[in-house]
């Protein structure tokens, strides 16, 4: 699917394509044609265990709460005991072998001042096999009308385990981009 002409698809045929990958369906056409470019290009955002990928680096090594298990962060949530080194650690360990210190320092400061602006519009939460699974939804810099849902598994000691973003950048089990680090902050 990764050379589909999605230009030359109608508005209900791109979401029937959105639809057949769990995706949402809100946006302009062009946004529409963008995610499932997204989709594509990260294998569809499918991330679990039993996906058969076999090089350990790219492995899944927790598998996602279903939809349903996920419930709204309150005050009486227990969260993950997060700190800046963990999500400085998460972030540089990933980096180093991608694109280095600048970029990660820039997705970072990114990430952060989304945080301060309220690009954050939802927070849910689940916790399973003494894991914190997190999932937000969270504007896309350039278009409000777009929005990235990102997931994130910690420990309960604060270390990331493994985390995923709808965005170009997002494919997991260890994605890092600015939505990321924009719910990282959040929960910290
Ligand atoms: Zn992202």
């Amino acid at each position: 699917m990764a050379n589909t002409d999605y230009g030359s698809m109608n508005v209900s045929a791109l979401k029937v394509e959105l639809r057949k990958r769990g995706a949402k369906l809100n946006g302009l056409k062009e946004q529409l044609i963008q995610k499932l470019q997204d989709y594509d290009r990260n294998n569809n955002f499918v991330g679990n265990i039993t996906d058969g990928i076999k090089n350990d680096d790219l492995a899944y090594t927790v598998e996602w709460p279903s939809d349903s298990s996920y419930i709204s962060v309150t005050s009486k949530s227990v969260s993950p005991d997060l700190d800046i080194v963990n999500i400085s650690t998460y972030f540089l360990e990933v980096y180093r072998d991608n694109v280095g210190m600048t970029e990660c320092a820039a997705v970072h400061r990114k990430g952060y001042n989304m945080m301060i602006n309220e690009y954050l519009v939802a927070l849910v939460t689940c916790t399973q096999n003494n894991l914190h699974f997190y999932r937000g939804q969270v504007h896309s810099e350039n278009t409000k009308a777009l929005s990235y849902f990102v997931s994130i598994a910690f420990e309960s000691d604060g270390k990331i385990v493994q985390s995923m973003c709808e965005c170009a950048a997002g494919m997991g089990p260890k994605a890092v981009c600015k939505h990321i680090a924009c719910v990282c902050y959040a929960i910290l």
